[in-house]
């Protein structure tokens, strides 16, 4: 595996890969690497001649200075995993060589409704932030195709819109969700609990089945109530949301109507460790 910490370097050889034929395909992340990254990595390897990621975590997209402070850095055993998995690119840039400090930042992209709801909601600024850390890397990689994980499903929303406004060319390819075998969503973030926080943290998934199961039975005011109650009772401190929605556009919903595609999508701290986790109801 190469490893690329200057864009211009890491432009120039995909350049070269791009001139000879080679497709391009990237997966972005922020370290502290796990299965559901590298399954990003093992499906682009699949559909390009090229894989390449990064590890940036980026300052702009934290609206909370102490998730950014505690933000969990395994270097070392990235590398290694990357490697083992056939990745055939890393760019690990510093923050000045992302965001010089001679250059504008900051910039702010339209989203719309998309900002208001949900993560955008209870993270203001921070899609502002996954747009102005995308639109770089997207600049200088500029993929083929274009993987991410649906375990941040507005993010992909987000990145799509980003991509028409921007008029990128690369395709966006939305993975599923890994799980550790109890069901609980990979993430990062999952390092950060004590083994008995991890147990608790699994009735999300299990809030998640539950509203699978009743989605075309009942309202939807009640089965959120249940929902959260029994994430309290399993030991969630605090939830941001528990919300029902139509999967392709996220407008939030209140009953099923028999053919809207319905997500559902909750964001809940077990301790201080924010944990977000969706399902589709709708279809299989
Ligand atoms: P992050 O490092 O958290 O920014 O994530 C980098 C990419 O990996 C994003 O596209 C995420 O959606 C994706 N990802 C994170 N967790 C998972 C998971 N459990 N399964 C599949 N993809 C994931």
């Amino acid at each position: 595996m190469i490893i690329f910490k200057k864009k211009k370097d890491l432009h120039d050889w995909l350049n070269q890969q791009k001139t000879s034929g080679k497709s391009i395909g990237f997966a972005p992340t922020m370290g502290a690497l796990h299965e559901g990254h590298l399954y990003l990595l093992k499906t682009s390897k699949k559909e390009n001649d090229i894989t390449a990621t990064s590890i940036f975590v980026n300052p702009s997209q934290f609206n909370d200075p102490k998730d950014f402070e505690k933000y969990p850095i395994t270097l070392e055993n990235d590398i290694y995993m990357l490697e083992q998995t056939g990745c055939d690119v890393l760019f690990l840039p510093s923050v000045d060589e992302i965001y010089p400090p001679n250059e504008p930042k900051g910039e702010q992209y339209e989203l719309g409704y998309l900002e208001t709801i949900l993560e955008g909601k209870f993270r203001p600024g921070h899609f502002q932030g996954v747009c102005q850390v995308m639109y770089r890397l997207l600049s200088i990689v500029q993929p083929h195709n274009l993987y991410m994980g649906q375990k941040d499903y507005q993010q992909c929303m987000v990145i799509k819109r980003l991509i028409q406004l921007a008029n990128f060319s690369c395709k966006l390819h939305i993975c599923p969700t890994l799980r550790e075998k109890e069901g609980l969503a990979m993430s990062s973030r999952n390092m950060r609990l004590s083994a008995e926080q991890r147990k608790k943290a699994l009735a999300i998934y299990i809030a998640l089945l539950y509203l699978k199961k009743e989605y075309s039975q009942q309202p939807f005011s009640l089965l959120k109530e249940n929902a959260a109650n029994y994430l309290q009772d399993a030991g969630f401190a605090k939830i941001d949301y528990i919300e029902l929605a139509n999967a392709d556009d996220l407008t939030l919903l209140n009953n099923w109507d028999n053919k809207t595609p319905v997500v559902a999508l909750i964001a809940a701290f077990m301790g201080e460790i924010r944990l977000i986790d969706n399902m589709v109801l709708t279809g299989h």
